[in-house]
């Protein structure tokens, strides 16, 4: 069963929500899919907790809020999201509407397609010892789908960032022992969170670790992990050699450009060539926007991107219903939009 819809953005980073918003301005619905398990992109993904400087009238955004933000302002056109799925097919059928295929099994027949891809789909970054994949979804991993499994197990958390460390204090109560290995003594995560792990080091050093160091390679008893071996930071001093049950590795997220390669849409250095018009891919109905994009002077900025969003969502109309009257509407004085945003007399009247 395919759903069956006028748009269908891939992505949800930045300029992939703010399609939505301009397309619902112009009454027209989206579904969204991204590969992460919430929204935001790179802001979300990559730089949290940094302040933005340069998005219109906001003169500092944490990267955070400002995906709040825009979650906010595109509650009124109820998008369909569909995270922690990839789009991984994506086809163009007889009629010239599309048909596109997620890594969850979701699948849509649509009319139009927005891709916000980015640079990609992030993917966790992979610990790179000789021979560990062989236990990659056995006892290395690099998310927690479930933390009961981790109960009275001697589990190791490799990395330095809010991950890693979120998880060494969530699984250390239950965990027969817990050993946090970073590879500096700096952490990019919460010093809070690095202090109360250090303080229930100092409290059960018997069961709970913090080593600083380099994974230099596994212990294996015939075919199954028994543990790591940590290279410390300092020189000369003797390797650690950790017996663990389990391993989850919070290396960070790396993007991908995955699939998207595949669709012919003629991609060059990972980006997809659009005119400036309305940022339509080689494929009428194929539209891209944000960091994914490439024309003449492209700068890769969230505010490029919201500026692409805006034109591609005339585009979209105009796609949909090639005999459509367009004309351009303020969200100030435009009875109609009101109506779309589900702004009332009342909220007029107190932005007076
Ligand atoms: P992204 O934010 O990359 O989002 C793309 C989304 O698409 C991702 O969530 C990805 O999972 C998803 N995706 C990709 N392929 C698929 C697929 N096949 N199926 C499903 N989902 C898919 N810009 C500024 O303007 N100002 C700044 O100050 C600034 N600071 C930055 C600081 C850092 C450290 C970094 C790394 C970037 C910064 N940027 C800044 C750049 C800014 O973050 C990007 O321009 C912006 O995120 C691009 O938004 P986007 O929506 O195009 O893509």
């Amino acid at each position: 069963m395919s759903i069956k819809t006028d748009v269908v953005i891939i992505g949800a980073g930045p300029c992939g929500l703010f399609q939505v918003f301009e397309l619902g301005l112009l009454g027209i619905h989206a579904h969204v899919v991204d590969t992460l398990p919430e929204i935001g992109g790179q802001c979300a993904a990559l730089y949290p907790d940094k302040p933005i400087y340069d998005i219109p009238a906001l003169p500092v955004v944490g990267a955070s809020e400002l995906v709040e933000r825009l979650a906010e302002q595109i509650r009124p056109f109820e998008p369909d999201l569909h995270l922690g799925e990839m789009v991984v097919k994506l086809e163009r059928e007889p009629d010239g509407a599309f048909t596109l295929e997620t890594s969850g099994g979701t699948r849509f027949l649509t009319r139009a397609v927005v891709i916000a891809g980015g640079l990609g789909s992030f993917r966790p970054r992979p610990l790179r010892t000789p021979g560990v994949n062989r236990y990659e979804g056995v006892n290395v991993d690099y998310k927690v789908l479930d933390k009961s499994r981790f109960r009275g197990k001697a589990v190791a958390v490799l990395g330095g960032g809010d991950s890693a460390l979120d998880w060494a204090l969530e699984l250390a109560p239950s965990a027969k022992s817990l050993t946090l290995v970073h590879r500096r003594e700096v952490f990019r995560a919460q010093p809070v969170s690095v202090e109360r792990l250090r303080a229930m080091a100092r409290a059960e050093p018997d069961r709970i670790r913090i080593l600083i160091g380099r994974i230099s390679g596994l212990i294996e008893e015939g075919d199954t992990l028994k543990g790591i071996e940590v290279d410390p930071f300092e020189k000369d001093a003797p390797k650690h050699a950790v017996r663990v049950d389990e391993v989850l590795v919070f290396y960070g997220l790396s993007p991908n450009l995955g699939p998207i390669a595949e669709w012919g849409l003629g991609v060059e250095k990972r980006q997809i060539p659009v005119d400036t018009e309305k940022f339509q891919t080689g494929v009428p109905g194929i539209f891209a926007i944000g960091d994914i994009n490439t024309y003449p002077g492209k700068k890769k900025l969230i505010l490029s991107g919201f500026h692409e969003a805006a034109l591609v969502a005339f585009a979209v109309q105009k796609h949909l219903d090639p005999d459509a009257r367009q004309f351009l509407q303020y969200t100030t004085t435009s009875p109609v939009m009101h109506e779309r945003l589900g702004v009332t007399g009342e909220l007029e009247q107190d932005a007076h």
